[in-house]
């Protein structure tokens, strides 16, 4: 039944939100502490605002603290600075979220590496990619994170099995990579210079396609059995005018031959904001100096 093969994020992520709505009350009850998250959201990018609203419900229905921090799309970058620094400075807030993109004046990095590492719950500081580098805790990128969580429920040790990542982005390849060596896979990184990505994807256990390009991994370039994450989300036009979503994986084809598959949607994309409520509930355990709730 190739049901069976279908990894739903969807529910998999309605189980991580319940789990850390259930750490959320055991932080209140035990040490009196109610995890905060805000996100700073500069301008009016129409599905920035989309992906904001979900946060703050999500985080408000986890029982978490949720600030909304809303700027006008003029906002200079010392107004955004100024916001970062007293969100850095208030003791009830654990996690911190700068939605991307920032307006063409704001220089992005130097946002981001103002935010105090220690509630960098997109896990994109410099210091944060650093310790995941040499394997110290740290506050990792929410949708490698929940690619990890996905591939462990599904498989259990990822130990000496053969993992390949295709893109290298700081948000999504690269730490999606470093997860995959801490968890003792032997991994390949490709990208667009990379020569012969069909041969090298039939010798892999695992495929993490994560390019920005519609169907780009084809079916034959699965080996029997392998379980397919696929991170991308493009947009396509219908043949009525309207568009639909798609990944980077030609997913009907690929089914036959995967042992397990996300798909898009409704696959990786769902677990990204559940691991941001994660994130934010490992960040206010980390600042207490506890662990974290079952
Ligand atoms: P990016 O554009 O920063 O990186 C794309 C990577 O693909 C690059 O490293 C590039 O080297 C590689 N690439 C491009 N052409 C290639 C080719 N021909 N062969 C091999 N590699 C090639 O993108 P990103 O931010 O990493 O995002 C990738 C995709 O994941 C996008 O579709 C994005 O929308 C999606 N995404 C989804 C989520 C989620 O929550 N599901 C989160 C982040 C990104």
């Amino acid at each position: 039944m190739s049901d069976d093969k279908i990894i739903d994020g969807k529910a998999f992520a309605a189980t991580v939100r319940a789990r850390v709505k259930t750490q959320v009350e055991a932080l209140q009850k035990d040490h009196g502490i109610t995890p905060g998250l805000a996100v700073v959201l500069v301008g009016e990018d129409p599905a920035s605002q989309v992906y904001v609203r979900n946060k703050a419900r999500q985080t408000k229905e986890a029982g978490m603290r949720s600030d909304e921090i809303r700027l006008d799309a003029t906002a200079s970058q010392e107004e955004v600075l100024a916001v970062v620094d007293r969100l850095n400075a208030d003791p009830g807030i654990h996690g911190i979220l700068v939605q991307l993109p920032l307006p063409d004046q704001i220089e992005e990095n130097a946002v981001l590496d103002r935010i105090d590492p220690a509630k960098d719950v997109d896990g994109f500081h410099v210091i944060n990619t650093g310790r995941l580098q040499v394997g110290l805790p740290a506050l990792v990128p929410c949708t490698p994170r929940g690619c990890i969580m996905m591939l462990k429920e599904r498989l259990g040790d990822l130990s000496g099995r053969n993992a390949i990542v295709i893109g290298r982005s700081n948000i999504v390849g690269k730490p999606m990579a470093m997860l995959l060596l801490q968890e003792s896979c032997t991994v390949t990184i490709a990208h667009s210079r990379t020569k012969d990505l069909a041969g090298l994807c039939r010798r892999q256990d695992i495929v993490v396609a994560a390019v920005g390009r519609p169907h780009f991994v084809k079916g034959d370039w699965i080996a029997e059995g392998a379980t397919v994450i696929d991170v991308g989300i493009n947009r396509i036009p219908k043949d009525d005018g309207k568009t639909r979503l798609v990944g980077d994986v030609d997913f009907d084809a690929a089914l036959p031959r995967a042992g397990a598959i996300t798909p898009v949607p409704g696959g990786v994309g769902p677990m990204t904001i559940a691991c941001l409520l994660a994130n934010t509930i490992t960040a206010a355990c980390m600042a207490n100096g506890i662990d974290e709730p079952a």
